[in-house]
């Protein structure tokens, strides 16, 4: 195995929703040429990032995978028809934004990129 190739790690916060894993998956790797992906998942991450007050849980998996695993970027997505998060397309990428900007707290040197899956199951970034 190339273990260059094998270095290049990031983090994804997403939802639970099976819906949305191959999809934003396929998009990290294709995007930023990644070979693994770190996924943390609750049921609507960007509204418990976003409201939720203890997050210790998670900030526990994210340390892992940015001090063991030696990922350099965290992305956190919210998607259409969330049965986790049940708000507006508005209300979730001021989620998004939220979850970033509160995670930049504890990672300011790493990247930290929105991202929202549409309708149409498609990948956009959002707030960066
Ligand atoms: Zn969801």
């Amino acid at each position: 195995m190339d273990e260059k190739a094998a270095n290049t790690r990031v983090t994804c916060l997403n939802c639970m929703d099976g819906r949305v894993q191959l999809p934003v998956l396929n998009w990290i790797r294709k995007q930023y040429k990644i070979d693994h992906v770190d996924v943390i998942t609750e049921a609507g991450m960007d509204g418990v990032l976003a409201s939720q007050e203890n997050i210790d849980d998670i900030k526990r998996s994210i340390k892992i995978s940015i001090n063991k695993n030696k990922s350099n970027r965290i992305f956190i997505v919210g998607h259409h028809d969330c049965k986790g998060n049940s708000v507006d397309k508005k209300t979730h990428q001021k989620h998004i934004a939220k979850s970033v900007e509160r995670l930049k707290k504890y990672w300011p040197k790493l990247e930290i990129i929105g991202l929202w899956v549409n309708d149409q199951w498609q990948v956009e970034v959002c707030f960066k």
